[in-house]
């Protein structure tokens, strides 16, 4: 998912198309709280505005995502814009960059070093922003039962059951 930007000139673009799977995108160590049904279709253009460098388009994905009310998988997905700026990478010695406590999450732009981007890390935060802040199987989810942990959209609350005992 690299792709060489030293030469871009300005104006000029370049049209990429690819995959990436949940290997690339870092969604495959099990703690995601997304995992892909199948490799997302990435669709971009990229092209240098100013100092940066543009990569605007679209991802289409079918996810794997976690309830967050009764906890159950459910599949969601669709198109969804893509839109990352790159810069080149400020020359700074990396100590100096851990005592700034900067996470690339908390820029708005990303850093690029050596003339090539890559559009992982870009990729994988589009998605995740992407997601819902609370993720539902269905508007109407009824949940978990707070008292005997059932989930009440295929199961029979018995709380009711273990006060008569
Ligand atoms: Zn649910
Ligand atoms: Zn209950």
């Amino acid at each position: 998912m690299k792709i060489n930007v030293a030469n871009l000139q300005k104006d000029e673009i370049i049209g990429v198309e690819f995959q990436a799977n949940n290997e690339s995108l870092g969604f495959a160590d099990g703690k995601s709280e997304v995992f892909l049904k199948e490799p997302a279709q990435v669709k971009a253009n990229v092209e240098k505005i100013g100092d940066s460098i543009w990569v605007t388009g679209t991802i289409t994905a079918c996810m794997k995502l976690r309830c967050s009310r009764c906890l159950d998988e459910y599949e969601a997905g669709g198109r969804t814009d893509l839109k990352l700026e790159y810069r080149k990478a400020q020359k700074y010695f990396p100590a100096e960059r851990e005592d700034l406590d900067l996470k690339d999450e908390d820029l708005d732009f990303l850093e690029y070093q050596g003339g090539e981007i890559d559009l992982a890390e870009g990729i994988r935060q589009n998605i995740l922003l992407s997601l819902p802040m609370k993720p539902l199987c269905r508007d109407d989810c009824y949940g978990l039962c707070s008292g005997c942990g059932r989930n009440l959209n295929n199961e029979k609350c018995i709380c009711e059951k273990q006060i008569e005992k």
